[in-house]
């Protein structure tokens, strides 16, 4: 055991066709043994039982046994020990004889008796990252170990496969000979790995990914003999944020943003979520406002085209859904014109957000068979609505951008024939600290609106299941119903 500041010194071992033992037929063992097998070791275990898929591999031959108490002639030609007995006194003998014979052994959750500890480790095909505390820390090895699990996606495997696939094809391109060929060799992969590869496995065209290999190695030799080489064209990923709580971003939004140069926001974006990009990265606000307009949506495209053109990873980060009155479907039209690839990561739109986040389920077998997500943003939406549709029962209506038009949204549905009666709940700041909710009825849908002064953005559930949030609530404060509290405050 080394003292305190002594580092351990790491390895990875090459086990295949080794002899390994391990010490212990128990279910501690077999997990041990499983990764030695995997690792292509020649297994020996030692124990006077095997738990059943031990005792199944031994008449396999998968394993090799040898039955009773611990015999130090066991350790003959083994390169490691393992020892994953539940007797103290074993646990010691074995590390003994191990130690007498040279042999490195590890001693399951002994961090004394160990001479070497396995680390935890993250796999994505040949690419493995181990992670040690030096058997003093485990649970912060353990933290970290969750933390790179989510961070590493399985594009990283696949890359580190065609990586190792071409690996001559990689070093016939560029001979490592003396320090000039060693760096332009470090240039090259350094060209390799920042091209479209990855976003291309991701993405699960593999045979794109291969094309893009031969063209990155084509296109260098050509630099080579000749002129520059042109910067090699970026990427767009197309964000869905969710509502606000950074929490309801999806593993892949925040890896994507663990990855990005630029990130072009919406002003809905909340800044907890942008603290979770790669530090480094450009941040440009791009949001509209309903009457602010800060970027109109063509300076927008620009925007993305040029950084990806300079060869850029963009991350264009839109509140909630980037396919929910996101105009995500224009944005990636723009990007195809210039041949510029991309991406999209959904996101948890705010009608689902808010809907969670106020104790209203979208539908229910007794209230509700269908949802609409409508937008109210101006009068020329409104008057393109299927108002009849929308007036029906037993189907929840989920309105965005609506809040400036609640009069009209109010009048045409009850003249429509929508029951007056029928409960609204709107959301206004879902998800967020400050959420607030207003409930009521149909008819008082306005006027409850302004005496609560809600503002944007908000969104707004009209149906049946809207009553549901008065029983249902549980994040925040309870829902406001009828003016009396406003009405308090001016008192
Ligand atoms: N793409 C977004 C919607 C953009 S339109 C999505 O999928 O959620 C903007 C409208 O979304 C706002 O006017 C409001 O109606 C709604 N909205 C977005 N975030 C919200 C939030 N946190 N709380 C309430 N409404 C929200």
């Amino acid at each position: 055991m080394p003292d305190d500041s002594t580092p351990l010194y790491p390895l990875f071992a090459d086990l295949r066709g080794r002899t390994v033992l391990v010490v212990g037929g128990g279910t501690v063992a077999r997990r041990k043994v499983e990764a030695l097998l995997e690792a292509g070791a020649r297994v020996v275990v030692g124990a006077p039982r095997l738990e059943p898929t031990l005792a199944d591999w031994a008449t396999r031959h998968r394993i090799a046994h040898r039955a009773g108490e611990f015999d130090p002639d066991w350790l003959a030609d083994a390169w490691l020990a393992i020892a994953a007995t539940d007797d103290a006194a074993a646990n010691h003998a074995i590390a003994d004889a191990a130690e007498r014979r040279y042999v490195w052994v590890n001693v399951v959750d002994d961090v004394e008796l160990s001479r070497f500890q396995v680390p935890a480790r993250v796999e994505r095909g040949p690419l493995q990252i181990a992670i040690s505390s030096g058997g003093g820390a485990p649970m912060l090895a353990r933290l970290i170990h969750e933390r790179l699990e989510a961070q590493f996606d399985e594009s990283y495997g696949a890359l580190a496969q065609l990586l190792t696939r071409h690996r001559e094809r990689i070093r016939a391109r560029w001979p490592a000979h003396g320090e000039h060929g060693l760096a332009a060799r470090r240039r090259g992969i350094a060209r390799l790995l920042a091209g479209p590869l990855q976003s291309l496995l991701r993405k699960r065209q593999h045979i794109a990914a291969e094309h893009a290999f031969e063209k990155i190695l084509d296109a260098d030799s050509a630099h080579e003999a000749s002129s520059p080489v042109e910067t090699p064209i970026g990427s767009v990923a197309l964000v869905g944020a969710g509502p606000g709580d950074p929490g309801l971003l999806t593993l892949r939004a925040l890896r994507v943003l663990n990855e990005a140069d630029v990130i072009l926001h919406d002003r809905l974006v909340s800044p907890e979520v942008l603290q979770l990009a790669r530090r480094d990265a450009e941040r440009i606000e791009v949001g509209k406002q309903a009457g602010h307009h800060h970027a109109t949506q063509e300076r927008i495209n620009a925007l993305l085209i040029e950084h990806a053109l300079a060869g850029r990873r963009v991350v264009r980060l839109k509140g909630g859904d980037p396919f929910v009155f996101g105009r995500g479907g224009e944005e990636l039209e723009a990007l195809r014109a210039h041949g510029i690839p991309f991406e999209v990561v959904p996101g948890i739109t705010a009608a689902v957000a808010c809907a969670a986040y106020a104790g209203v389920p979208l539908t229910h077998r007794d209230h509700a068979q269908s949802v609409r997500l409508v937008t109210a943003q101006c009068k020329t939406s409104l008057d393109t609505l299927d108002w009849p549709a929308l007036a029906q029962e037993r189907q929840t209506l989920a309105v965005y951008m609506g809040v400036a038009m609640l009069d009209t949204l109010q009048a045409r549905l009850i003249a429509h024939g929508r029951d007056a009666a029928t409960p609204f709940a709107l959301i206004e700041n879902g998800s967020h600290a400050g959420q607030r909710v207003v409930t009521g009825p149909l008819s008082q849908l306005a006027e409850r609106t302004r005496g609560h002064d809600v503002q944007s953005p908000a969104l707004l559930i009209i149906g049946e299941v809207a009553a549901l949030a008065e029983t249902l609530h549980w994040y925040g404060e309870a829902p406001l119903g009828a003016l009396q509290p406003v009405l308090d405050k001016a008192a």
